[in-house]
């Protein structure tokens, strides 16, 4: 009998600056789960890494006065050099700007998805917070502003690709009530069935 496989993995942070507590926190409880399926015998897949591509890194890097490679660099490295001082046992670790396997990865999910019909183009105009790198609708907004920022979101227009989310909306919701799809603890279980039963659609 081959050992059941366990993955576990964690968020793969923006590098527009060095790490912080916060994720520090994440990748030790990451590590923690990992460290006890080896034990208990099970084939542990445990990578981890960083996300280079973003709005954030650019700006950071503008402000600087560097150019945003090398900011990245810099700071992707900060992140990677926790496993030392953290004892961190993640067996792989993937920049997504410099790891050659992420782009043939990211190019076959966007086939896979534009064979299926779930990809469309459209002009959408909206208000959107850089640090949070998400639009918000103005009820999500606290006066005016951005719930996890306090800054006011600019106002931004542009035409991109969506993705058709609203498809998937009552195999979700089979998924998760049937406890097929598990979300621990019950109030976070609680708060994306509400989400999803409110009604996902393309913004
Ligand atoms: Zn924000």
């Amino acid at each position: 009998m081959t050992a059941p496989t366990y993955y576990v993995t964690t968020t793969i942070p923006y590098v527009n600056a060095s790490p912080h507590l916060g994720f520090a926190l994440e990748l030790v409880q990451a590590d923690v789960l990992a460290r006890h399926r080896r034990q208990r015998g099970d084939a542990v897949r445990f990578p981890s890494g960083t996300d280079d591509n973003s709005l954030k890194n650019v700006l950071a890097a503008a402000a600087e006065g560097v150019s945003t490679q090398e900011l990245v660099d810099r700071n992707a490295g900060a992140f990677e050099a926790l496993r030392g001082p953290l004892w961190l046992s993640f067996d792989d670790f993937i920049r997504t700007s410099r790891n050659p396997r992420h782009r043939p990865g990211v190019e076959r999910l966007w086939r896979t998805c534009a064979a299926s019909g779930d990809l469309y183009r459209k002009h959408y105009e909206g208000l959107y917070c850089v640090g949070c790198e998400q639009f918000y609708t103005p009820g999500e907004l606290v006066d005016g502003r951005c719930p996890e920022h306090g800054t006011e979101p600019q106002r931004v227009a542009e035409e991109n690709w969506f993705f058709r989310l609203s498809r998937y909306q009552d195999r979700l919701l089979g998924l998760i009530e049937s406890g097929r799809l598990r979300i621990e603890p019950a109030a976070r279980r609680n708060e994306v069935l509400a989400f999803v039963a409110a009604g996902l659609r393309e913004k």
